[in-house]
């Protein structure tokens, strides 16, 4: 998923939330809290269910012989805290090395947090993801007001038709909890463009591995939901860190979409006992990887075929690959994914525009 469109999805997601339809993804919570779950000896899973941007951000805390290495720092630097706070209950060992998997903000947001309390970190990503973040991270505090903006006059809208944007009455109680929904959205906005930008100070360009504190750190450079974004693999304790190659409930996806199942196939034949998600729970299996890689494939294979027989628009191939078969086969028996379906069919939809858009070399044919 492009930068835009994780903001499209959250100002989506902000009026369903006014609509009162999505109201258990409560995205905005006012307080930032963390999760810890021990997957290792030493290493740590902390999840930050709610910031205010995308959910169930996952950052791995890894202790070492003498230093700590953390892989992603969040959103918010002060979720970063929070972990900075665990951190420091777990060990008085330095945080020494930390990790940027990609340059979308919400994995890379709260390095200031470490770059403050140990000046001598170093933070590793790929040299193209620095290039990337140096880009980006001009485009971001703008982008965060427009979507506020655009939620603020939804809700004077709200407050002065006296309705819901599906139209019915605007109670008393659905007037104040979206009062206070969009209180939290100024926060988030607010700490967001407070960030100060830092920036990793050790890159890579294929692969990179440090043998360090009685381990072994393999960075390889992959393209997922962002180019050169590093997957972090132990393959002593067997442990994949994949960043937003693999995430739960939404598989995200920017590039041509047959490199990011190249990704996929090529993290499948990593032998592991846990991959840690860029979003969502940590998984001892790789049953719903491998059925993110087949969705991506059928897509592909889909598009393609009704390119060869004739269809020109992007209309017309979406009708044709019949994204609702695709989306129950995806989807299942899990509950989690059945109350995201609504917004998953529409990211089908979109990996159907961008396997036609790279199935012609790159080009949304005119019709
Ligand atoms: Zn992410």
């Amino acid at each position: 998923m492009t930068f835009l469109g994780v903001l499209n999805f959250r100002y989506f997601l902000f009026v369903w939330l006014l609509a009162g339809i999505f109201a258990a993804q409560d995205l905005c919570a006012s307080e930032v809290t963390v999760k810890k779950n021990q997957i290792g000896d030493g290493i740590y899973q902390f999840t930050c269910s709610s910031d205010g941007y995308v959910p169930n951000g996952n950052s791995v805390v890894i202790v070492n012989d003498s230093d700590v290495l953390v892989f992603d720092t969040f959103t918010r630097p002060s979720a970063a805290r929070l972990v900075l706070a665990e951190i420091r209950k777990l060990t008085n060992k330095p945080v020494r090395y930390v990790v940027n998997s990609h340059w979308h903000p919400d994995h890379w947001s709260g390095n200031e947090v470490y770059a403050q309390a140990f000046p001598d970190v170093e933070i590793i990503t790929t040299e193209a993801n620095r290039e990337h973040m140096l880009n980006a991270a001009n485009a971001w505090p703008p982008m965060f007001k427009g979507d506020l903006s655009k939620q603020e006059s939804d809700f004077e809208n709200e407050v002065s038709t006296g309705k819901l944007s599906d139209g019915t009455p605007l109670t008393s109680q659905r007037r104040s909890e979206h009062q206070a929904r969009l209180q939290q959205e100024r926060d988030f906005v607010t700490e967001m463009i407070a960030v100060h930008r830092t920036y990793p100070t050790l890159t890579y360009v294929d692969h990179l591995t440090l043998w360090h504190g009685g381990r072994e750190f393999r960075f390889i450079s992959m393209t997922g939901d962002a180019t050169a974004t590093t997957v972090l693999y132990l393959p002593k304790e067997k442990i994949l860190m994949s960043g937003d190659l693999f995430a739960f409930p939404e598989p995200y996806y920017t590039p041509p979409l047959s490199q990011h199942l190249a990704s996929l196939r090529r993290l499948a034949q990593f032998d592991v006992d846990l991959i840690v998600p860029g979003h969502g729970p940590a998984w001892r299996d790789k049953e719903y990887l491998n059925r993110e890689a087949d969705l991506f494939d059928s897509i592909i294979q889909r598009v393609h075929a009704a390119e060869r027989q004739g269809l020109v628009s992007v209309e017309q191939v979406q009708k044709a690959v019949n994204v609702d078969e695709l989306l129950s086969k995806f989807v299942q028996n899990d509950q989690e994914l059945k109350d995201f379906a609504e917004y998953l069919r529409l990211d089908l939809l979109s990996m159907v525009e961008n396997a036609y858009r790279e199935g012609r070399d790159g080009e949304k044919f005119p019709y």
